[in-house]
């Protein structure tokens, strides 16, 4: 075969915390590259929906309050990479998690010859993240948003679009709970950020910088997984 007109899918993991832009990354590399993004709750959904033997197996653990084994995951995913839609690389969002899924992946990824592209770790500074995530508010009346630090209305408790006085706070934006969710999020993701290290397919992106620095330094990575 000709190696010049053989093109191998890029097969990239994105791992990042919540609030860490990953959704606004995804859907650019989507968008400039033609790759597809896959997250768990979609294929799971998809799959029941159109009534695949995979998607049968789900729907009936699902059913029964159970949670879907690795091995029914691993069943769609190879269904859902088969189509041609995959056909430029996907973007893996929320799979793996674990390293026993991570293994799993690159038996599946080996059955067509492919592997694991790039793991790619937004990496954000978390006192940072807390700051930037719990200082968010936004007017009740016309949706404006605002941050205690960054973007202050005129005059305080005043929207400067509207003039609404009834500013709003998510109650999952406080400070503490953003704190346990990076926690929660580094305690899950060291094995795998560890797993990816050790295969040499690890990469790690700052993700505190502008969207567009970060876009491009990720576009860099996949032209290179590409080649
Ligand atoms: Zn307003």
């Amino acid at each position: 075969m000709d190696t010049a007109v053989m093109t191998t899918p890029a097969v990239l993991i994105l791992l990042g915390p919540p609030g860490a832009g990953k959704g606004t990354q995804a859907r650019m590399l989507e968008e400039k590259f033609g790759l597809v993004q896959l997250s768990t709750g979609d294929l799971l959904r998809a799959a029941v929906a159109a009534g695949t033997e995979a998607g049968k197996a789900a729907k009936a653990v699902m059913e029964a309050g159970d949670l879907v084994s690795d091995e029914i995951v691993i069943n769609i995913l190879r269904d859902r990479l088969a189509e041609p839609d995959c056909a430029k690389g996907v973007i893996l969002d929320g799979f793996p998690r674990t390293t026993v899924q991570a293994q799993a992946l690159d038996t599946l990824l080996a059955e067509t010859g492919q592997k694991i592209s790039a793991a790619v770790s937004l990496e954000v500074d978390d006192a940072a993240m807390v700051t930037r995530i719990s200082g968010r508010y936004t007017c009740g009346n016309c949706g404006e948003g605002y941050h205690d630090s960054f973007k202050q209305p005129a005059r305080d408790g005043v929207c400067d679009k509207c003039g609404g006085t009834e500013m709003k706070r998510r109650a999952d934006d406080n400070a503490e709970t953003v704190s346990s969710r990076l926690v929660a999020y580094h305690d899950q993701t060291a094995p795998l950020i560890a797993y990816y290290k050790d295969k040499g397919v690890l990469q790690s992106v700052d993700a505190m910088g502008e969207i567009d620095t970060i876009a491009g330094a990720l576009a860099g990575i996949v032209e290179q997984a590409m080649k």
